[in-house]
């Protein structure tokens, strides 16, 4: 009976989840290289692994945000020294 009662309630975790990612816009990490110095900060907090560091043309790991595995949860913001900008606007407390 507990075992039923939980699964319910992870189905409407789950839906509301699913809610919640639609609504809110995808993080920006970057606009501009001078933005970022890749300091993996995003990608190791990310509790999803939605986020890559992929090396540009000129050997430089830059993150680079998985769309469908990102759950807009915006921790990778609130590491980021780079995005008190992004913090102005309210995408993240
Ligand atoms: S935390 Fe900020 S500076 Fe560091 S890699 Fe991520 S976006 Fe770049
Ligand atoms: S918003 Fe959350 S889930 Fe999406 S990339 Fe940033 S830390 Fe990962």
């Amino acid at each position: 009976m507990v075992f039923q009662n939980n699964s319910l309630g992870d189905e409407t975790e789950n839906n509301n989840l699913i809610k919640e990612t639609e609504l809110k816009p995808l993080p920006e990490l970057y606009k501009q290289k001078e933005n970022c110095c890749g300091c993996t900060a995003c990608y190791a907090i990310c509790p999803v692994q939605a986020i890559v560091m992929e090396l540009d043309e000129e050997g430089f790991l830059y993150p680079v945000i998985n769309s469908e595995k990102c759950i807009r949860c915006y921790k990778c913001l609130s590491v980021c020294v780079f995005k008190i900008d992004q913090a102005a606007k309210g995408y993240y407390k």
